[in-house]
């Protein structure tokens, strides 16, 4: 059976070590801040924020939770910006995606001070990130990094195979592949039997946002399995179609209402090397990597600006 990469382990690992890291800090009277905008009600971001939020609480961390309705304009969030870009109490900024329609997100992005930009999106973050220059990384694949890093598992030289290519996800972790020398291959919706480019991964991450796409024989043997996928099947009828007549999975969803599944068919796994599961794998390494970006920025104003 394949080693069960345990995110929730790693997560609390790396909470321990930050954990000294902000005392110190709050003893140079230097309390992290984070700040967080949700804009509007989607009920998915809601949850994200109060995670990220209740994560700052436990950690010492101070937290602003800016909440603008659905009708806040660009102009209106451009300035929500600037006033946390100002304040000194502030040491990461982060605007939880999706925006509103009308909103010009791309905008909102560029207006947040790169130095307080934790989520690692901002264009000169991403450019640092690409060149190999310190900066904040993007949290979800950071995390990933993490996971491979603490469990010793090899990437240089190693064949990677990243599937899905957003700007959050896919792109950022076959960047941070390459840098730890990884040999990497990016798939998406357009590739040309994505199975066989699968197969060929000592190291698959799967960042589709399709419930069960990566099947069994999408996986080499012995490989290293990376689920960040999170999909929520609400009809019996997708459950069904997923897990044929499998009467667990069935009363799994009649007990809990929907079922959590990643990009990943849990049960074709068995002749992989490690696997991530869903949940429990990838998902709570997000937020401590955000705890981390949150720290590191605190840590670098303090440094620019010694307290008298
Ligand atoms: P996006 O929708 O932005 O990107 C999905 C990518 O998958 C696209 O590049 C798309 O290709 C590709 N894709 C879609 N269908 C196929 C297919 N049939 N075959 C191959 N490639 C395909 O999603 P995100 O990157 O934002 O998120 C991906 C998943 O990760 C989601 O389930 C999301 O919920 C989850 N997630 C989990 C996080 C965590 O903390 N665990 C954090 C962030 C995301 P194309 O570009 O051609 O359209």
């Amino acid at each position: 059976m394949p080693v069960l990469l345990d995110g929730k382990k790693i997560r609390d690992e790396i909470l321990a070590e930050l954990r000294p890291r902000v005392e110190a800090l709050a003893l140079a009277a230097r309390t992290p801040g984070l700040a967080v905008v949700l804009a509007g009600g989607d009920p998915a971001s809601a949850i994200y924020v109060k995670n990220k939020i209740k994560a700052c609480g436990e950690l010492g961390i101070s937290s602003v939770h800016l909440t603008p309705p659905e009708t806040v304009t660009t102009d209106e969030l451009l300035a929500m910006v600037a006033q946390l870009n100002a304040r000194p109490d502030i040491d990461g900024i982060l605007v939880q995606m999706p925006l509103p329609k009308h909103v010009d997100a791309h905008r909102i992005l560029l207006a947040v001070a790169p130095d307080k930009d934790v989520d690692g999106f901002h264009p000169c973050n991403i450019g640092n990130m690409v060149s190999g220059n310190p900066g904040p990384r993007p949290c979800t694949p950071s995390g990933v990094m993490e996971l491979l890093r603490r469990y010793r598992i090899a990437i240089a030289g190693k064949r990677a195979v990243v599937v899905g290519r957003s700007d959050i996800v896919g792109k950022p972790m076959a960047m941070l592949l390459l840098h730890a020398h990884a040999t990497v291959t990016i798939c998406h919706s357009k590739t040309v039997d994505l199975a066989a480019e699968c197969r060929r991964a000592d190291i698959l991450v799967a960042a589709i946002g399709r419930p069960a796409l990566i099947r069994g024989d999408f996986i080499k043997l012995g490989a290293t399995v990376i689920d960040v996928g999170m999909n929520r099947l609400d009809t019996a009828a997708q459950v069904e179609a997923i897990f044929p007549d499998n009467q667990e999975k069935q009363q799994e969803f009649l007990r809990k209402g929907s079922l959590l599944l990643g990009d990943v068919h849990p049960l074709e796994t068995a002749h992989a090397g490690a696997v991530t599961p869903v949940p429990g794998g990838v998902g709570p390494l997000t937020i401590a990597m955000l705890m981390a970006n949150t720290v590191a920025s605190a840590e670098q104003r303090l440094g620019r600006a010694p307290v008298p």
